[in-house]
């Protein structure tokens, strides 16, 4: 029997245990009674204290939850398109790589240190993808990939985010030249170009192909709006003002008086509609 065996171990503490006192003798085991940091009282042969056993087993488990997560995304997500996509996040701000040094690292756009290591974090932020086309897209484009800043879009969506963010109004709702396009079938540069020539939002988009509001003039002589004793059409009261002329335009056509209609800041409700309610 080694000489280990025959030891007093009280007190001894091996890990999370502690020895209580000697508990039996099985064949050539000796037991001790242990108690674990977790309060969980157990009797083990000195060999495995000595050797392997750290705690009651809450150890283990504890790291094996801790582990699981990482397993789960090792196992199985790992080739999929989330984890692609933050492969590819982290490719273009890494100014090692090309993507990185011609684009986003040179315009100060980077991983935050959160998802920077961490898949799951990212992960856990922005949920799965809703499907094949979507990539992951920055809500606001001066800002990085952070908690808040990311989500799942399509191309299209992406665009609409960029640069062109020119939202019209129209029987309450809201959306962008491409959005209109594709609803009423009408090219993006012909709604632009119809708001441009100085059509109101309702002609814009309802009128077909080839059509003409302003008869022979030919879309040249918009329409006048009376303020403070002066007549001038809405693109140039929008250039005075500062404001958007397709604004003007959809409050004028939601009844709104005139003043509010070229006064009011961007936000600004119905005045008349607020007096009803
Ligand atoms: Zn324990």
């Amino acid at each position: 029997m080694p000489r280990k065996q025959r030891e007093d171990l009280t007190g001894r503490k091996f890990g999370r245990l502690t020895v209580l006192s000697f508990a039996f003798r099985k064949k050539s085991a000796y037991y001790w009674n242990c108690v674990c940091e977790c309060g969980t009282e157990k009797q083990i042969a000195v060999t495995n204290l000595i050797q392997s056993t750290k705690s009651c087993g809450c150890w283990a488990k504890e790291v094996y939850k801790r582990d699981a997560k990482l397993r789960a995304w090792k196992h199985g997500l790992e080739g999929t398109k989330e984890y692609r996509a933050w492969q590819g996040m982290k490719n273009r701000c890494n100014p090692d790589s090309n993507a990185g040094r011609s684009n986003y690292y040179g315009r100060g756009i980077s991983v935050c240190d959160e998802w920077k290591n961490d898949f799951m974090a990212f992960y856990n932020h922005i949920g799965p993808a809703p499907s094949e086309k979507h990539s992951v897209d920055r809500i606001d484009n001066d800002r990085g990939y952070e908690p808040g800043n990311v989500r799942w879009a399509t191309n299209k969506e992406q665009c609409r985010n960029k640069s062109d963010n020119h939202y019209i109004e129209f029987k309450g709702e809201k959306l962008t030249v491409i959005e209109w396009s594709e609803r009423i079938g009408i090219e993006e540069s012909a709604i632009r170009s119809r708001l441009r020539r100085g059509w109101t939002v309702e002609q814009t988009l309802t009128l077909p192909i080839n059509a003409n509001p302003f008869g022979r003039n030919n879309g040249r002589t918009p329409r006048c709006v009376e303020f403070n004793g002066e007549s001038l059409p809405i693109p140039v009261w929008a250039k005075k003002l500062g404001m958007k002329d397709h604004l003007i335009r959809s409050r004028l056509k939601d009844g709104w008086p005139v003043e509010s209609a070229l006064t009011l800041p961007v936000g600004s409700e119905n005045p008349l509609k607020r007096q009803k309610s």
